[in-house]
């Protein structure tokens, strides 16, 4: 015997068939063999042995049926998922979707609140230490005077610590990053995933993070997909 347990082939080839018995399965090569003995001696049910009877085909009705299931599943599928996405619990997604398929702004509103466009100095690129340019404008204001959202947007983060200090990051149209920095304070009740109109509230004019100590003002920022751009030109495209 093998180690699975079948039959070895010499042992076929050592027992003759006596007559009147059944024809004993041959290896090949031996006299006698028949290639519908390969099967039965690696295990199988052999050439002639009669297979399981084939499963019937569905027939065109059963098909048509099962495929109206699965539309009818579908279409259902759809409806549920059409009106889950048009209930508030979804207004911030939704507005998140909607920002980035916005192209970029063309014009922002100034986010200092009585501060005009003309008044802000381009610092953008001017250099900050050693190592570091900076990254936006300064808009300088009384401390305590609102910080505005420039656009549109979802509140994507509210934090304090780094350069920034108390800080307001808003996702806004085209995807791209506004950035609100050196806060005395945030508005109460602003939090993240709020969705902003341009010109909300957001926070207030202050010194925090690396500016303290120097006239407050709002350092603002916008990150696009290549990194942060001057927005001084937009700012003073708004009329
Ligand atoms: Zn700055």
């Amino acid at each position: 015997m093998r180690e699975d347990g079948k039959p070895r082939c010499d042992a076929f080839l050592r027992k003759p068939d006596a007559p009147g018995r059944a024809r004993e399965p041959r290896c090949p090569g031996s006299s006698g063999f028949h290639p519908a003995d390969v099967p039965i001696l690696c295990g199988g049910r052999g050439l002639n042995t009669p297979s399981p009877e084939p499963r019937s085909r569905p027939t065109t009705a059963l098909r048509l049926r099962r495929w109206l299931l699965r539309l009818c599943i579908l279409v259902a599928l759809g409806l549920v998922a059409t009106w889950a996405w048009h209930q508030p619990f979804l207004a911030t997604p939704r507005a998140v979707w909607s920002l980035y398929r916005q192209p970029p702004p063309t014009s922002l509103v100034v986010p200092v609140q009585g501060v005009r466009a003309r008044q802000i100095a381009d610092t953008f690129g001017a250099q900050r230490g050693a190592s570091r340019r900076h990254a936006g404008v300064d808009i300088f204001g009384k401390r305590g005077t609102p910080v505005l959202s420039a656009t549109a947007g979802v509140v994507a983060s509210i934090r304090e610590g780094g350069l920034g200090g108390r800080q307001v990051w808003i996702l806004g149209p085209a995807g791209e990053r506004h950035y609100y920095a050196h806060l005395q304070d945030w508005r109460p009740g602003l939090e993240e995933g709020q969705i902003v109109p341009a010109g909300t509230v957001l926070g207030f004019v202050g010194d925090s993070g690396n500016a303290k100590g120097t006239p407050p003002h709002l350092h603002y920022g916008i990150y696009g997909k290549d990194g942060a751009y001057d927005p001084l030109p937009l700012l003073r495209a708004t009329r």
